[in-house]
């Protein structure tokens, strides 16, 4: 049979293997703990002689249920699932380098990102941060001693979209790692591995969850790295199967080791909320567009930064990299604008921090999520005071159009 598309792919993952009852849905296991009426299997789990579980915070069905679905989104070799997005990034950069090692990164990143790298360059692991919607910029920036090019795909808030193909042709080359975070297209919008991605990261808490009701994370390993070119490997985890390396080190030294283990129940609300990405988002990405449209025509609005809008840099690398353009865009207003009352006038916008969600979101950046950066950082980033990003939702587009008119005046 034909290989099914995306929506029927993940409807269906759960019943693979024939789960008891025929249930549809993976059943949220809570157990913690798992006996063996043999203790030499239990040796032999430990041993990763036989398959099974042994302590929750490594493994649970319920979480490997969703790692299969995450890991067939990405069309990718498997996942291993954290409780945040920033879990996942810092417990797989923290397992896989040393103190020495260099990445390269994006200039333009979510901010808690931006915080945690900083951490890190306090740890020994050196960080340079580039315009990477340009290749020529990571290239100048690599190091003999440089293990991973991070970078986003749509990045936050003014939607830079990275220069993702010829990166990938880069660290290919170069034998890099090449670390994308997905979370602004989601699997549905990009696929990460057709630029050559070595390791996909995706905050499960935004669209792939969709309803704001659980955090979580998940790394996916494409497979397209070769692991036995890699310095940093242990060699505990070295078993036969080399493309099995990067993702055994990640799930024990990563996730095992510093323990952000997502729980089971968090688990089940995702899974169910990626039922529906598909629908979801393409009808916010058509609702960002009007969105993104209307406030370009308007005369109080000074800047729209949308990667739809044909004025927007990176427009043409959008249109041929994504599905869709995506549901994030950020505005600045005119000069005699607070952007404080311009969010208390709109009705239906939340003024609230998350992205993703199924509610159009709205938020002043500079003085919340960009606040502890500092107005220098602030500015390298191309953000100014007045901006406003909005995380557009899947309410209908006409409400949403009235509620922009009437808070900005038509
Ligand atoms: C939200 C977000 C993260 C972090 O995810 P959490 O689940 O909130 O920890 C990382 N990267 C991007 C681009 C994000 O939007």
């Amino acid at each position: 049979m034909k290989k099914k598309q995306f929506t029927s792919t993940i409807l269906h993952a759960d019943r693979e293997g024939r789960p008891e009852h025929g249930v549809l849905h993976k059943p949220i296991h809570t157990s913690v703990a798992y006996g063996y009426e043999d203790a030499r299997e239990l040796a032999e789990v430990f041993q990763n002689k036989r398959q099974g579980y042994a302590y929750g915070r490594q493994n649970n069905p319920t979480i490997d249920a969703l790692a299969n679905k995450i890991t067939l989104m990405e069309q990718g070799l498997a996942s291993v699932i954290f409780a945040s997005g920033m879990a996942a990034i810092g417990s797989t950069i923290l397992s896989l380098l040393r103190s020495g090692d260099h990445i390269v990164s994006s200039a333009f990143l979510f901010g808690n990102t931006n915080s945690l790298f900083n951490t890190l360059t306090s740890l020994g692991i050196e960080i340079t941060f580039v315009d990477a919607t340009d290749v020529a910029n990571v290239e100048a920036a690599i190091r003999p001693n440089t293990k991973l090019v991070f970078v986003e795909t749509i990045a936050n808030p003014v939607t830079q979209v990275a220069d993702l193909s010829a990166i990938g042709d880069l660290c290919e080359k170069q034998k890099l790692i090449y670390f994308v975070d997905n979370t602004m297209t989601s699997p549905c919008l990009f696929l990460p591995v057709d630029v050559k991605a070595s390791l996909i990261i995706n905050s499960l808490t935004k669209y792939i969850g969709g309803h704001g009701n659980a955090l979580g994370g998940s790394v996916t390993d494409t497979g397209l790295y070769d692991w036995s070119s890699f310095d940093n490997i242990y060699d505990n985890y070295k078993n036969k199967d080399s493309a099995q390396w990067g993702i055994t080190q990640i799930r024990k030294k990563g996730l095992r080791d510093f323990g952000a283990a997502l729980a089971p129940e968090a688990a089940h609300h995702i899974s169910v909320g990626s039922d529906t990405l598909n629908l979801r988002i393409r009808h916010a990405c058509e609702n960002a567009l009007a969105i993104a449209e209307l406030c370009d025509q308007h005369p109080k609005v000074k800047k729209v930064s949308y990667p739809g809008l044909p004025a927007h840099p990176q427009h043409d690398r959008a249109r041929e990299l994504f599905k869709h353009f995506g549901a994030i865009l950020s505005i600045e207003l005119e000069d005699n604008i607070d952007c404080f009352d311009f969010l208390n006038s709109l009705e239906l916008i939340v003024s609230s921090s998350n992205l993703g969600d199924n509610r159009s979101l709205g938020i002043p950046v500079a003085h919340t999520i960009y606040f502890e950066m500092g107005p220098e950082r602030r500015t390298s980033m191309g953000i100014p005071d007045s901006m406003v990003r909005f995380s557009i939702g899947i309410e209908d587009k006409e409400d949403l159009i009235a509620d922009f008119n009437q808070a900005l005046g038509t």
